[in-house]
């Protein structure tokens, strides 16, 4: 993983990457309102070409944000799709990439203000997790997930990573790599940045759409795989003590990819091993991703 990032989208203009500025006082950073997406670009082995994967829905979720911050005049989704393409090529990767497009209110004002809509397109370089094979050691956090009728974790919201940062930060205060976050009612919920996912005797769980979660797009994705694998999968309300009992416990989300949780609270998850069917879903994952199969090519959108 040679390549840097040198050139940014800024408002549809390439400029050198050091250059992007926004203002202090400007509404997006004054009052958090900005809206943004986590995207990953693979490398195909075979071809040495790169594809974004599942563009389209990131797109679509961005555009459900954008509607929900009531942002004015804000850039079309044929516009923020370029961008990508633009960040993309003008950085010429040579390794897969991960990309940061950000919608935000730039100009100055006040919590009432619309303003100007700015957007902001970088392609940089990411390494992967370390934990992919060892898995990650999680505590259930003290720390609550924000909910819907506050500050919903749905619409993909920079402010919504001030608490996904607090009950990070005291996760690793207390020695593990990442915190599970309950809702109010106190069911599991989701990981400051990924989905979560449990397997009881055989079945694929994960929590439901209203237990406070991001919609993820990778969330998604391996529901779709588990089912093709032959798994049955349920979406549902899970609590706090299945996860102690759970016989394999995983996280997914862009940035993160697939990782194994291997202990919650300092209890084992099954034998404390990353368990089988989380392997073969990390594996499925990493196939349909770079497109060393032909399953699904119509998530992968060849970077032209
Ligand atoms: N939950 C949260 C809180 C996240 O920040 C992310 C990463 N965007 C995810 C889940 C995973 O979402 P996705 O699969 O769409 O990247």
């Amino acid at each position: 993983m040679a390549w840097t990032a040198h050139t940014i989208i800024q408002n549809g203009r390439a400029i050198p990457f050091e250059d992007a500025r926004i203002h202090p006082l400007s509404v997006g950073l004054a009052y958090g309102a900005a809206v943004f997406e986590g995207i990953r670009a693979y490398i195909n082995p075979a071809t040495g070409r790169l594809s974004v994967f599942r563009l389209e829905e990131h797109l679509i979720r961005l555009d459900q944000g954008i509607k929900f911050m009531r942002f004015d005049d804000p850039p079309s989704r044929d516009v923020l799709r370029q961008g990508v393409m633009d960040a993309i090529m003008a950085n010429a990767p040579d390794d897969d990439c991960y990309i940061r497009l950000q919608v935000h209110i730039e100009s100055r004002g006040s919590m009432a203000t619309t303003g100007t809509v700015g957007w902001v397109c970088a392609a940089i370089p990411r390494e992967r997790s370390t934990k992919r094979e060892s898995g990650l050691a999680a505590g259930v956090s003290s720390w609550v997930r924000i909910s819907d009728n506050t500050m919903p974790a749905r619409i993909k919201a920079t402010a919504n990573y001030h608490a996904g940062r607090i009950a990070t930060q005291q996760a690793k205060a207390d020695g593990y790599d990442t915190p599970i976050l309950l809702t109010r009612e106190g069911k599991v919920s989701e990981t400051a940045g990924a989905c979560l996912f449990m397997v009881r005797d055989g079945v694929v769980i994960t929590p439901a759409r209203d237990s406070d979660i991001l919609e993820s797009v990778t969330r998604d994705t391996v529901l779709e795989l588990a089912r093709e694998n032959g798994f049955t999968t349920q979406e549902r309300r899970a609590d706090r003590t299945e996860l102690y009992v759970a016989d394999e416990v995983f996280v997914c989300g862009t940035g993160q990819e697939l990782l194994p949780v291997t202990s919650i609270d300092r209890l084992a998850v099954g034998d404390g091993k990353p368990g089988v069917i989380t392997l073969r879903l990390q594996a499925a994952y990493e196939s349909v991703v770079r497109g060393t199969t032909d399953a699904h090519a119509a998530w992968r959108t060849p970077v032209a």
